[in-house]
């Protein structure tokens, strides 16, 4: 952000600012082919990987995956580990009626992920779709699932960039910019071209996946200052020593908050260890009344969005890339802090 403020006004001497720019001009182009560059040498991408910016947010990806990867009659299945696992099924279902539910996370309240094998995956079948990381409930796959029957689809919109991946497990990756990449809006596609199926049916422009790719993600005005930024949180992330650098640190901060969780007699993780999300850390108190005085107390001290999803209660501390060590020790200070005056 201070890079960015730095040249706002005037980018590299050009007199203008990234978004007064034309999406056609040269030195927007080079941000974003430099950006996909970038971002193709952090996953280490195979160059059957396609990676192209799309607008509309991860919902937008809700339609456009049932859209170029089904046809009439044909189906796909979902692992419904959360809310957005479940308005991405719902989408598809709406366009594709036949697709399948494999998985029901709401048995466990959200809290436990599936295993799962080929022995899962419905006969016919054209992909298995997860969500990677689940933002609202805390959960993630600590290993990602290896199928021969189906391809594998997966929503990473809250831990793209947050760990190193086994990228040829997938054919399909997306992610909205909003957590570790950028502003909102902005979203990333990842793909396998060589399993992008023929196009059988009319695809919306602005969803389909080979147009937007043949174009260079500038088929229309693209989100040019949200993609400038991408661009720098990308040479940011290579500068850091890229993803295995920032798995490193992003392990270590979920893991002493979760040690904290563990040792507290107020408080508790709602996730049992293996699934447990190193991007949102969720908690609830033993003492349920006490939950506005830390929300207040915390908001006070400068802990921003600690409150749970509105479905869940409890607490939620999202600690994406961005957030510093020292953020998650200042927060662990504060629990402890908490729970010897209030437990
Ligand atoms: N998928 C996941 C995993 C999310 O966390 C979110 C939003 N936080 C979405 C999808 C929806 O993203 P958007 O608002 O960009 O459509």
């Amino acid at each position: 952000m201070e890079e960015a403020n730095s040249e706002f006004l005037n980018y590299k001497g050009t007199g203008m600012s990234v978004m007064e720019m034309s999406h056609r001009e040269k030195h927007f182009l080079n941000i974003l082919n430099e950006s996909l560059a970038d971002l193709r040498d952090l996953l280490e991408l195979p160059s059957r990987y396609a990676v192209v910016y799309f607008p509309g947010g991860a919902t937008l990806q809700f339609s456009a995956i049932p859209y170029n990867y089904l046809a009439t009659g044909e189906s796909a299945d979902f692992a419904v580990t959360g809310v957005w696992a479940k308005k991405a099924f719902e989408e598809a279902k709406k366009f594709y009626p036949n697709v399948k539910s494999i998985f029901n996370g709401a048995d466990s309240k959200y809290t436990e992920l599936p295993t799962i094998t080929d022995d899962l995956v419905n006969e016919g079948a054209k992909y298995v779709y997860i969500t990677s990381n689940n933002t609202i409930y805390g959960t993630r796959y600590k290993t990602f699932p290896k199928l021969k029957k189906a391809p594998l689809f997966a929503d990473m919109t809250s831990e793209l960039l947050s760990r190193k991946l086994p990228i040829e497990d997938f054919s399909v990756i997306f992610a909205g910019a909003q957590k570790n990449i950028g502003p909102s809006g902005l979203t990333l596609v990842i793909y396998d071209k060589e399993k992008l199926p023929e196009q059988t049916h009319p695809i919306p422009n602005l969803m389909n996946y080979s147009l937007m790719e043949k174009n260079g993600s500038n088929y229309n005005t693209p989100p040019t200052y949200s993609i400038y930024i991408a661009s720098l949180v990308f040479k940011y992330l290579k500068r850091k020593g890229g993803l295995a650098a920032m798995e490193a640190v992003n392990e270590r901060k979920a893991k002493k908050l979760y040690d904290a969780l563990d040792a507290s007699s107020l408080f508790y993780a709602t996730v049992p260890e293996n699934f447990r999300s190193a991007m949102n850390v969720v908690f609830r108190s033993h003492n349920d009344s006490l939950d506005s005085k830390f929300l207040a107390l915390a908001e006070e001290q400068g802990f921003a969005g600690l409150k749970g999803y509105r479905d869940v209660g409890g607490f939620r501390a999202s600690i994406y890339n961005a957030m510093p060590e020292e953020g998650v020790d200042s927060l662990i200070s504060f629990i402890k802090e908490f729970e010897r005056t209030h437990g």
